[in-house]
């Protein structure tokens, strides 16, 4: 089963959206687990000290990676097969690729960030794969890391109702998905494309991914194969 474990100085988020829907129905029904652990609970001061000031100066703080190594090596002993992922805006860019391949592992080890961020020997020494969920910034890494778990486990075998409902999604066929409609036939004075009421599934078919070609060419050109641009 996919197993998660989460290292946070704000276990209390969890599992929050994760909880919602048809994740929170395959959290409940053992299709996958989800632990949070408060690094908090590793300090060895009587403060609860887990970040100090950054060597060479600057502004804010960084996490300590004596605290943080220990809270690893509790939730994911050395022979614990699970990737060990550090949410990071360093990181490589998450892709529905990588979120394949996540669930089809047994789970993930995922440590959040805060302040300015962790000391780069512990990434190092504990083997930590940095994932970036985008181009900007976040104030911590456990928005990010709900992000990462939703897109992997939506993929989970059995979380998601209808098997094939997701083969033609966004990204799915490196292309974005062609537009949706359902009822009523007119809104606003809009009406659903007639060759989609038309029945003939040969002519759907050709139509979307005619609609979705034009739409990665539109908006996401890099997606498309180098010769087709
Ligand atoms: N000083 C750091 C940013 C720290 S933000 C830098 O410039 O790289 C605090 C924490 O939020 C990070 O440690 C990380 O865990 C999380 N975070 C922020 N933006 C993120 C992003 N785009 N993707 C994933 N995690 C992010």
């Amino acid at each position: 089963m996919f197993s998660a474990d989460i290292i946070t100085l704000f276990p209390e988020l969890f599992p929050g959206p994760l909880g919602a829907s048809v994740l929170g129905r395959g959290l409940n029904d053992g299709l996958w687990a989800l632990q949070a652990t408060q690094l908090r609970d590793f300090a060895t001061d009587r403060h609860r000290t887990v970040d100090d000031t950054p060597s060479g100066g600057g502004a804010g703080m960084v996490l300590k990676p004596d605290i943080l190594a220990k809270a690893i090596d509790a939730v994911a002993p050395d022979d614990d097969p699970r990737p060990r992922i550090l949410m990071s805006p360093r990181g490589t860019p998450l892709t529905q690729a990588r979120a394949h391949e996540l669930a089809a592992g047994p789970g993930a080890v995922i440590v959040c960030g805060r302040f300015e961020g962790v000391d780069q020997r512990v990434i190092e020494a504990r083997k930590l794969e940095e994932i970036s969920i985008g181009d900007y910034v976040l104030a911590g890494g456990e928005v990010a890391a709900m992000v990462l778990l939703e897109a992997v486990v939506r993929l989970i075998p059995g979380v998601l109702g209808a098997l094939d409902s997701r083969d033609e999604e966004s990204f799915e066929n490196g292309l974005l998905e062609y537009p949706q409609y359902t009822r009523p036939q007119s809104f606003e004075g809009r009406e659903i494309p007639a060759v989609l009421t038309s029945g003939d599934h040969g002519k759907i078919a050709r139509w979307r991914h005619e609609q979705s070609l034009a739409l990665t060419g539109a908006r996401r050109p890099d997606l498309l194969p180098a010769k087709s641009r």
